[in-house]
C-alpha cells in the first residue's frame, strides 16, 4: 500500500491531525529491540500528530494537562488505527504506543518530516508547534521513503532564557526540570517550593514553550476531548476533601497517575504555607542563584 494511503487511513481511524511515516525504528535505548521486546521485528513507525492547545490562559496546571487524560484519549484511537490498517494490509502487525513505549517517540516524529527537534528537548509540529502529542504504531512494514532530517529549531535561546531553573543552560548539573520537581514524590526541599511558588504552579511548567517563537501563530485545533471539561486550578476545597472528593477530582486527569499523596503536598506548599499566605515568595534569580 502506497505510504500516503496508510497516511490517509491512519487519520480517518485515529482523529490525528496530521501523520507521517519514520521509516525506521528509533528506540530509546538506540539499540534494536531483544526478542523479548513486543517491538522485535519492527521495522518503521507511523506517526499520528494529536495537537491539544486551547489558549494559553493562566493557571496552575500545565497547559497539556487541562484536558482529559491523554493517554486514554489517544490509546483507543490508535487501536482504531491499527484496526483499519490490519483490515487493509493483512499479515502486517501494528503495535500502538502512546508515552509508555520503548520507542523514542520524539526522534520517530522527527524523522517524519512534519517537524523538528526543539532545543527544549520537545518536537515541534510544523502546523500546531510543540503543544501536540504524539502517537504511534509501530509496524513491520518497510518503506522505501527517505529519513527526514528534523531541522527547525533556530536555536535562538528564548526557550533557556525562559527556563526558570536553567536546565536547559546545561552549566549547572544539579538543575532539574521544573516539570518534574512537581512530580517528585516525597519532601521537597525548600528551594524547590520556593521555585513551585515563584512560578505559580502545581503541575508542569510551560515556560519554554510559551517563549519559543515557533509555538506563535500555530494551528489551533485540539481534539475534543483536550478542550472539553478543562480544569486551570485545584480547587482549594481540596485541601480538607475527602478520598471521594479527590478521586472525583482526579478522574480521568493527565496527573491522577502521581497519587493525591503528590499533589496534596503541591497543593500545601504552594498555596497554604505561611510564605505563600504572606505573598513572601523567591524572585527567580534568587531562585536560580540558589540552586548553583
Ligand atoms: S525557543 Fe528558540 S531555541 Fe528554543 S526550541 Fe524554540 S526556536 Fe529552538
Ligand atoms: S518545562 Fe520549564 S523547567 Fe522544564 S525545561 Fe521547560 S522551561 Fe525549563
Amino acid at each position: 500500500m502506497e505510504p500516503s494511503r496508510i497516511i490517509d487511513l491512519f487519520c480517518a481511524a485515529s482523529g490525528a491531525r496530521e501523520a507521517g511515516i519514520c521509516p525506521i525504528l528509533p528506540t530509546q535505548s538506540g539499540k534494536a529491540p531483544k526478542a523479548s521486546s513486543p517491538l522485535y521485528g519492527m521495522k518503521s513507525v507511523i506517526v499520528g500528530i494529536f495537537p491539544y492547545f486551547c489558549g494559553a490562559e493562566e493557571g496552575e496546571i500545565c497547559l497539556y494537562a487541562r484536558g482529559r487524560d491523554y493517554h486514554s484519549v489517544i490509546t483507543p484511537r490508535l487501536c482504531a488505527a491499527a484496526e483499519a490498517l490490519s483490515a487493509a494490509h493483512p499479515g502486517a502487525r501494528f503495535i500502538p504506543g502512546c508515552d509508555a513505549s520503548a520507542l523514542n517517540e520524539v526522534r520517530a516524529a522527527g524523522y517524519t518530516g512534519l517537524g523538528f527537534f526543539g532545543d527544549n528537548g520537545l518536537f515541534f509540529s510544523r502546523r500546531f508547534g510543540s503543544f501536540v502529542f504524539i502517537g504511534t504504531l509501530a509496524c513491520d512494514l518497510e518503506f522505501s521513503i527517505p529519513l527526514r532530517e528534523a531541522e527547525g529549531c533556530s536555536h535562538c535561546g528564548a526557550c533557556r532564557d525562559a527556563c526558570p531553573t536553567g536546565v536547559l543552560s546545561g552549566g549547572d548539573k544539579r538543575a532539574e526540570c521544573l516539570s518534574a520537581i512537581t512530580q517528585k514524590k516525597g519532601e521537597l526541599t525548600e528551594a524547590e517550593a520556593a521555585l513551585m511558588r515563584a512560578c505559580g504552579t502545581l503541575w508542569g511548567c510551560d515556560a519554554c514553550q510559551l517563549a519559543c517563537p515557533h509555538n506563535r501563530g500555530v494551528e489551533i485545533d485540539p481534539l475534543p476531548e483536550f478542550a472539553e471539561n478543562r480544569v486551570t486550578i485545584f480547587p482549594r476545597s481540596l485541601r480538607n476533601a475527602s478520598d471521594a472528593e479527590w478521586d472525583a477530582f482526579l478522574e480521568g486527569r493527565a496527573f491522577a497517575w502521581r497519587g493525591r499523596e503528590v499533589l496534596q503536598r503541591n497543593l500545601e506548599l504552594v498555596c497554604f504555607t505561611k510564605e505563600a499566605e504572606n505573598g513572601i515568595l523567591t524572585g527567580e534569580s534568587e531562585i536560580k542563584g540558589d540552586r548553583k
